[in-house]
């Protein structure tokens, strides 16, 4: 291993897209898997980068591990389960509107944190851990609840606990419960990287400082508010900065959006610990990646020459 690592946990999953003619292009994507790979993308070679997850022992497991370690990105702390296999989501279109469709309540990712001993290994083994509220989501209730319970012990070790609440109610079994464990996620992370329209449609926040507000009073540090083209809220400590997105000719594809906005701006953000800069150098990642399609844009694409 290198020096310092970065752990990203959660679920990566098979992704089909329309390629035309009724044919479908596989690919694989999921929200901390993005950001692991922008990360990875933007993060210099004193730093490794690995996901933790759960796959089968099928074939498509073996793809998707060989696809994640070709981009760069550790896949020693992956646990395998016989018999299990990925998740997989396609998205559909019809007039431009693209919606999704989810095969993934059997996923072998759900199981991710059902062995503790291997868990805590691997946060332990990382400087960085970074999950979201779609990792708390897809577990049972008692292994999120020991996620957390780890992720707390890391935060008290002083190790960069990042958040992104991602909220996505179908996901869940209730709105209470929802509320709750996100709001735990929150309170044991040291930065949190809400988008701000998940924010208001979901906890009601009727402004970006209502969502600052909230996720300070739970206990997290550091916050960074998304708000699409609208640019990013920082309050750092307390200190407040705006940063602007930057300015997009043709806007083709939001998928990964914010995933690629924290990816970068923890990779920046890491090496400078300056906060307002990383969230610049991120709007620029971000702005490339809402400029073509598909949530993994190619590192020769998003601008990162001279690195
Ligand atoms: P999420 O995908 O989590 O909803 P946002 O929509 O807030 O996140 O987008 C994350 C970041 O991506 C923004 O902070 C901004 O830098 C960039 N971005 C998103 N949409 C646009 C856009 N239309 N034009 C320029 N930048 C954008």
């Amino acid at each position: 291993m290198n020096g310092r690592r970065f752990l990203s946990i959660g679920e990566c999953m098979v992704e089909l897209s329309q390629a035309g003619d009724g044919l479908l292009r596989k690919g694989f994507a999921g929200d901390t898997f993005n950001t692991a790979w922008y990360a990875r993308a933007c993060l210099g070679p004193d730093w490794s980068v690995d996901y933790f997850t759960a796959l089968g022992d099928d074939a498509m497991s073996d793809e998707m591990a060989a696809f994640i370690a070709g981009a760069g990105i550790g896949t020693n702390l992956i646990r395998r389960i016989k018999g299990k296999t990925p998740g997989l989501y396609m998205i559909n279109l019809k007039n431009g509107e693209r919606s999704f469709s989810y095969w993934r309540d059997s996923s072998a990712a759900r199981s991710l944190a059902a062995d503790p001993d291997h868990l805590r290994e691997a946060v332990e083994s990382a400087e960085v851990i970074y999950f979201s509220g779609i990792t708390l989501a897809i577990l049972p209730q008692e292994d999120a609840a020991t996620l957390l319970s780890e992720i707390r012990r890391a935060k008290a070790a002083g190790k960069l606990v990042v958040f992104d609440p991602n909220i996505r109610p179908r996901l869940w079994s209730s709105y209470d419960v929802m509320h709750t464990t996100i709001s735990e996620g929150a309170r044991s992370s040291v930065l949190v990287m809400p988008s701000f329209d998940d924010e208001a449609a979901h906890f009601g926040d009727d402004s970006i400082e209502a969502t600052i507000h909230r996720y300070r009073a739970l206990g997290a540090l550091d916050i960074v508010v998304k708000n699409g083209a609208d640019g990013v809220n920082l309050n750092f400590g307390g200190e407040e900065t705006f940063v602007p997105a930057e300015r997009v000719k043709k806007v083709v594809d939001t998928t990964s959006a914010g995933d690629s906005f924290n990816g970068a701006f923890l990779a920046r953000y890491l090496e400078s610990q300056d906060a307002p800069a990383a969230a610049r150098f991120a709007a620029g990642v971000a702005a490339r990646v809402v400029s073509e399609h598909g949530a993994l844009v190619a590192r020769e694409k998003l601008g990162l020459s001279g690195r």
